[in-house]
């Protein structure tokens, strides 16, 4: 039986391109790498314009902090160091970089020397840590940071094949073409957590994924395979570890603190070729997807290509899209801009007629159905939410756990009023947010007085 959580919707998938086996994308003529692309600090450039850089070498570096370093996806000339926005609006610095289409690899990249037996965690951290790995769900933490920071508390080691976000297959076709990678990620994270067995959980609408690795893992019984019900937001830590486990992981907890570690497919993948190759995080797959799009895709893309070089790929436009995502439509953010840079949490990049637009001008009032409330799989009174953000009243939506909020959707997605809940819960959040810093800032002053 399909595992699965309380609440959450059922979408259209929209998974088009589940039968489109990832093509290598040619690395363009310039790629223009951004210095942060993960949660932390921003990495500092430890390259000038003029230098010849190799593939795989490290171009950003972050010392001292959380944070992830970078890695260039290509060999050429650093032709300069530019701020450029990034896909949240946020100015960047990135280094940008003139591809010689050599492809020369940096010659500090070898295969680690050790056998994983002989391997011990903190190596294991190091290793991945070099890598410039972070999770490429989309959360984008630095993976060796959850990894020290779990040592030690973890009983199950999570591997994420949800994907439960509509049109996004790029798991799903790393899984059929190379499930080894990920059998193999998911072995070196037992041994550094030293357990016994793990988890791979894929949703049932994946089931020739599920298939494929049951083969791969034939006799051995160590890694189990387990079929979520297809549900959104079944790809979520929380509902992920309940569905899993049935252990609840309260409000501002880590997995680690409920025994759980979660891992997406491809950071797994990575954690498996750094492993194994010393490959740095360079390139990633992105499902090129939507209904304006001529040849929807899934493409592996050097880090650092833009959105218009994957759409120009992919044909073009087939027709002018209303918009513009990086990552699904229902946790994805809207770009306003195609020169926009691939970067590790990149999973998909859709290009969406109006006929997908769910916003509505006038939106009518709230008929207290209470389907929003069923659909939330926080538990949470969205309803109310929504309502005490309307009336600026944010000391209740903070007593009505507006923290807890995972900002999913669901919500939202099939409310008869067309209330616009999450976008109102968001704008709260950032006010809640925005008045703890000028009280913190303010506390601060009176103490220096
Ligand atoms: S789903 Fe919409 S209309 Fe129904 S209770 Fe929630 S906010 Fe109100
Ligand atoms: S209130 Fe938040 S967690 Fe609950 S359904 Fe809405 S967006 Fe998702």
């Amino acid at each position: 039986m399909a595992l699965t959580f309380k609440g959450g919707i059922h979408v259209s998938e929209h998974k088009h391109t589940r039968k489109c086996a990832v093509e290598q994308m040619p690395a363009p003529k310039t790629v223009s790498i951004p210095m942060s692309q993960h949660i932390g600090a921003h990495a500092d450039p430890c390259v000038k314009a003029g230098d010849i850089v190799d593939l795989g070498q490290v171009i950003g570096v972050v010392e001292g902090k959380l944070g992830c370093n970078v890695h260039s996806s290509v060999s050429g000339k650093v032709v300069k160091i530019d701020e450029k926005k990034a896909n949240n609006g946020i100015l960047i610095r990135n280094v940008i970089i003139e591809n010689d289409g050599e492809n020369r690899l940096h010659p500090d990249i070898k295969p680690w020397s050790k056998k994983l037996e002989d391997t011990t965690p903190d190596e294991i951290v190091e290793i991945v840590k070099n890598a410039g790995i972070s999770g490429m769900g989309g959360a984008t933490f630095p993976t060796y940071a959850k990894i020290q920071s779990a040592l030690g508390k973890v009983e199950h080691i999570i591997i994420n094949c949800a994907e439960c976000e509509p049109f996004i297959t790029a798991n799903h076709r790393l899984l059929l073409e190379n499930p080894d990678e990920v059998i193999g990620g998911l072995k070196i994270l037992m041994h550094t957590f030293s357990l016994k067995e793990g988890i791979i959980a894929i949703e049932d609408n994946k089931r020739d994924a599920a298939k494929v690795l049951r083969e791969r893992l034939g006799e051995d019984s160590k890694v189990k395979v387990c079929l979520l019900k297809t549900k959104y937001p079944q790809g979520d830590e929380r509902q992920l570890i309940f569905a899993l486990t049935g252990r609840k992981l309260a409000a501002g907890k880590l997995p680690a603190d409920v025994g759980c570690c979660v891992f997406n497919a491809e950071t797994c993948a990575a954690i498996n070729r750094a492993f194994a190759t010393g490959m740095p995080l360079t390139e990633r797959i992105v499902t090129v997807d939507g209904d304006c799009i001529k040849n929807p895709k899934n493409l592996l893309v050097p880090l650092g290509t833009t959105y218009r070089d994957l759409i120009t790929f992919c044909g073009g436009f087939s027709k002018t899209p209303n918009k513009i995502i990086c990552g699904g439509p229902m946790m994805g953010v809207a770009q306003w801009d195609i020169d926009t840079a691939v970067t590790k949490g990149t999973s998909a990049v859709l290009a969406l007629s109006r006929k997908f637009e769910h916003y509505f001008e006038q939106p009518s009032a709230c008929i207290r159905c209470g389907r929003c409330v069923n659909n939330c799989p926080m538990r949470l009174m969205p309803s109310y939410l929504a309502m005490f953000s309307m009336q600026n009243k944010l000391d209740m939506a903070e007593e009505f756990s507006i923290s807890s909020c995972i900002e999913c959707g669901s919500c939202s997605y099939n409310c008869p009023g067309h209330v616009p809940i999450v976008q109102y819960i968001r704008a709260t959040k950032v006010k809640i947010n925005d008045r703890k810093r000028a009280m913190q800032a303010a506390l601060e002053q009176s103490k220096l007085k």
